[in-house]
């Protein structure tokens, strides 16, 4: 079975996730850290992210895996190396968005996904997985949250990783990749009609996830 929850940046779509995937026996399928990989490789090859013939050529060269560790945590290996922290420096973000628009970087990664996806009952998150990467996923979610909540969420997380980030930057960077994301040619971030539209403004990380396992007790 697969299960896609989409939904725009800091609405805590991974989190859930990776809960929802542990709970039900599932395995968990972060997209946005293949995106973040890749992006990882075009900054360290100093690459021009309007080169996008060479990223493209990249995308198709990169050999990216991840795996869930025994605590739940992910890991995220690039070409061999763990890159799973180093995605997540405000470099990588800043630019993730521009680089997740071209259309044949998403073309590679969507098959990587689909690959993935299908070995087994599986979790993804990311912006496009109800749309384009599993348009019949029998479970659909569609995770949002109000700015200021995502905005101060996003904040706690990279606190939490130790970077040193303002507030109004953390601001910035969301409407700048919802911008982006929302708005791009190559399937924007949309809820797919058939997806439950869960706001978690107002709700606890523990109340979204028991409000989406008993959607899948009922519909799974
Ligand atoms: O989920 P996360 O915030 O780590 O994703 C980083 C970026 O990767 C997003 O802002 C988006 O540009 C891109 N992404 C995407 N499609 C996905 C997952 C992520 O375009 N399925």
């Amino acid at each position: 079975m697969i299960i896609a929850i989409d939904g725009p940046a800091g609405a805590g779509k991974s989190t859930v996730a990776k809960i929802l995937a542990q709970r039900l026996g599932f395995l968990y399928l972060d997209t946005g850290a293949m995106y973040r990989a890749l992006t990882f490789k075009v900054l360290e090859k100093n690459i021009q992210i309007s080169d996008e013939p060479t990223i493209s050529r990249l995308a198709n060269e990169v050999k990216i895996d991840l795996s869930t560790n025994p605590d739940g945590s992910l890991s995220v290996i690039l070409d061999g190396a763990d890159v799973s922290l180093a995605i997540r420096q405000p470099r990588i973000t800043q630019v993730v968005s521009d680089i997740a628009k071209i259309q044949k970087v998403r073309t590679v990664l969507v098959q990587l996904q689909r690959e993935l996806g299908l070995k087994g009952n599986c979790v993804l998150d990311g912006r496009d997985i109800g749309t384009v990467v599993f348009p019949d996923a029998q479970i659909k979610f569609y995770i949002d949250a109000s700015a200021a909540q995502r905005v101060s969420r996003r904040y706690k997380e990279l606190s939490g990783l130790g970077q040193q980030i303002a507030l109004e930057d953390v601001a910035r960077d969301l409407s700048n990749r919802d911008k982006i994301d929302s708005t791009r040619q190559a399937s924007p971030l949309r809820k797919a009609d058939d997806a439950i539209y869960i706001d978690t403004t107002e709700l606890s990380i523990e109340q979204v996830v028991q409000k989406m396992l008993d959607y899948c007790k009922i519909n799974g």
